[in-house]
């Protein structure tokens, strides 16, 4: 077979600097095009002396880069977007700018070259439906415009529909992957995520803090299963023009994980309590449970997460401390 490039749109964030290592490793040629936004040179520096590897710092806004890029590859991961609830809260303009001009720009070369685009999507989309686990199908419930938390879901909503609708009328072979809340090593809690914030509290001796009452509920998945079930999607023929869940389908409410987070670092660190209010600002809306349904990766190729909560945990605990 020869050799396969593929193009890494945010390559030097969390998830996308562990999928180009993989992709690496599997003998890909890759490039990546990251404007450092949110993700960070750290996190590649590493794979600088690779043969195999390249990168551009700047943005997937600019189409005449991005012409080029799309040009020399044989498949494109599209990562590059605005990213955690926080940052998004904090960026609006700017998030929905690069969520949805970005991937226009992408979709519209990537559609004229006949080249594979893997989307990444998020399990926001479904917002605050209670119809547990949430079936690719089902539908998204989300609250007002006038609540920033929702411009993030509406922008990867519309990134979505852009993308079938460049695959129907315009024949872009896409896959889309709806990435549930996902941790590991690399992974930062500046924008808000939780499993990092509170190991680095742990470690640190700070308050765990714990927002509303702590019986929300999520499903954390460890990013090495995550991206494997991505990489097996991304070869498969049939997963074109298709949607799929990815994550991890045990769930833990953030109380409890912010005790298991305690107890194996073995932290004296106090838990807290905090008003969503007062974390992220008036008018706030948080989902209760959110859980998704993993029949349809499972049967396309086999997809079973293997790493569990305290597996995670660790591995993340093993990143702060370094
Ligand atoms: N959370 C928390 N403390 C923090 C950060 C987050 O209790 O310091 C809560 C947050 O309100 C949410 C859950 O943890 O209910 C997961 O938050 P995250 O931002 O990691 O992902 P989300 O599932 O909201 O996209």
């Amino acid at each position: 077979m020869p050799e396969m490039r593929a193009l890494v749109t945010g390559g030097a964030g969390f998830i996308g600097s562990h999928l180009v290592e993989k992709l690496l490793e599997k003998g890909y040629r890759v490039h990546v095009i990251d404007d450092l936004s949110t993700g960070s040179r750290d996190n590649i520096s590493h794979l600088e002396g690779n043969s195999r590897f390249e990168c551009t710092i700047d943005t997937i806004l600019n189409p005449g880069i991005m012409e080029k890029l799309v040009a020399s590859c044989d498949i494109v991961f599209h990562l590059a977007a605005a990213v955690g609830v926080e940052y998004v809260i904090q960026n609006q303009l700017k998030s929905i700018e690069i969520n949805i001009r970005g991937s226009e720009i992408l979709f519209e070369q990537a559609g004229k070259a006949g080249k594979k685009v893997v989307l990444f999507s998020t399990s926001e989309i479904y917002g605050k439906s209670d119809v547990v686990p949430f079936n690719e199908e089902a539908d998204s419930v989300l609250g007002p415009t006038t609540l920033k938390r929702w411009s993030y879901a509406v922008t990867k909503a519309l990134d979505e529909i852009l993308a079938l609708a460049y695959h129907r009328e315009r024949d872009l072979p896409v896959v889309i992957v709806r990435v549930f809340n996902t941790c590991g090593p690399r992974q930062t809690g500046r924008y808000g995520m939780v499993m990092p914030r509170f190991v680095k509290q742990a470690l640190s001796g700070e308050p765990i803090t714990v927002f509303g009452d702590g019986e929300q509920r999520r499903c954390f998945a460890s990013v090495f299963d995550v991206v494997d079930g991505i990489l097996k999607l991304a070869e498969c023929d049939r997963a074109v023009g298709e949607i799929f869940n990815v994550g991890n389908n045990k769930e833990t409410s953030i109380l409890k994980l912010a005790g298991r987070v305690k107890e194996i670092t073995g932290s004296a660190s106090p838990i807290e309590f905090m008003d969503y209010e007062h974390a992220y600002g008036e008018g706030f809306e948080d989902m209760r449970r959110r859980v998704p349904d993993l029949r349809k990766i499972g049967e396309f190729v086999g997809y079973k997460p293997l790493t569990d909560l305290d597996g995670i945990i660790k591995s993340v605990i093993d990143f702060e401390r370094k």
